[in-house]
């Protein structure tokens, strides 16, 4: 029998070894007054039919990622109706939010037409699993590690993993960090792992022949809010205010419509020109060869942690508003488990037990 394992446990495990346990090894779940609105899930849903469509057509339209988010939420809907039900207002904020997420999208559709500059699109949302790999450089026959990528694309003649990130803010400091990113780096890892132990599908594999390996990770990062339109002011003129959150693209088209000059405007544009669109971002980042063994080790080291079966408390300020056992790891308590957890059947879907093939 082998075990799954995917980058969140890896991560969790590190995290904190007894929080780990109590999620994976003992399957205890916080119960949760409300499912909580998972937009990730209807964004991604839209993106895959936006880019399915791309592939397909070689055009782009915001028609089939919209319908994809409007089937997406519908299930949403139902999967949290059927675990609370809720009175109409309470849908509200829900329906806003989803709406915010369609006029992302509309958005984005905008800004793919003119910016994608893809070869091909090979495939979007692909999941596969390989073996941990061991000190030694053999596959480990306890662990396999689950992945799934958003996409493989094709850009200047080079294959690349596509991931796309729905983001409240576009931020520097999380921008510094795409180099590090753990979870594309170990996605990228066991794309390659499988290529090369001839397992991944046809189409991935003729990919290859055609482009050479995957270099590394294409981030495509969407921020969820769209450029505000700029003030009227009570004179009839259009607001100057420079920290106004919008595109020059989006300040110039609202002059026009108001039938007023851009020329008039030439600094504010000015500045919102070199400001650059921080709506949408995008960053190819490369990761070599020495970078993926190193990641691999990584990983083999993540399941000997596993393995060790470590138990200890890594207590730390952010305990308090990241952890959802902070209470049972307070105090142990029965009557606190029996009223605020819930013990899951099996650990979760993602990491059941699987027969290892022969
Ligand atoms: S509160 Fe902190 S120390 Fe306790 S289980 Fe959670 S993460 Fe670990």
């Amino acid at each position: 029998m082998k075990q799954i394992i995917t980058y969140s446990e890896l991560r969790e495990r590190r995290r904190c070894p007894y929080r780990a346990h109590l999620n994976y090894d003992r399957r205890i779940t916080p119960i949760v007054k409300s499912p909580g609105l998972r937009e990730g899930t209807i964004f991604d849903a839209g993106m895959n039919a936006l880019y399915d469509y791309v592939a397909a057509t070689g055009s782009y339209s915001s028609a089939p990622m919209r319908e994809a988010m409007v089937r997406e939420w519908a299930e949403e809907r139902d999967r949290i109706e059927a675990r609370i039900p809720m009175m109409a207002e309470e849908w509200e904020p829900l329906q806003e939010r989803v709406n915010l997420l369609y006029e992302v999208a509309d958005a984005y559709v905008d800004f793919a037409a003119v910016n994608d500059h893809f070869d091909a699109i090979v495939c979007t949302q692909y999941e596969g699993r390989v073996p941990v790999i061991n000190e030694y450089g053999r596959a480990s026959t306890k662990y396999d590690l689950r992945f799934k990528l958003d996409g493989l694309i094709v850009i200047d003649g080079k294959l690349w993993v596509l991931e796309n990130k729905a983001w409240k803010t576009i931020a520097q400091d999380a921008i510094r960090m795409l180099p590090l990113d753990e979870q594309c780096g170990m996605y990228l890892w066991a794309l390659r792992q499988q290529i090369k132990r001839h397992e991944a599908p046809g189409y991935i594999a003729d990919a290859v022949k055609r482009y050479g390996w995957p270099v590394g990770v294409y981030y495509n990062i969407i921020r969820k809010a769209t450029p505000r339109v700029p003030a009227l002011l009570k004179d009839g003129k259009t607001s100057r205010d420079q920290r106004c959150d919008t595109t020059a693209e989006v300040y110039e088209a609202t002059l026009i419509e108001r039938g007023q000059d851009p020329a008039d405007y030439a600094d504010v544009l000015e500045t919102l020109r070199q400001k650059g669109n921080t709506f949408h971002y995008r960053e190819a980042v490369y990761r070599n060869h020495l970078e993926l063994e190193e990641i691999g080790q990584r990983i083999y080291e993540g399941t000997r942690y596993l393995a060790g079966k470590h138990r200890f408390k890594f207590p730390e300020r952010s305990c308090t508003w990241e952890c959802a056992y902070f209470a049972l790891c307070l105090e142990w308590s029965e009557d606190l488990l029996a009223e605020q957890y819930t013990v899951r059947d099996r650990r979760h879907a993602e990491y059941e037990e699987i027969e290892e093939a022969a």
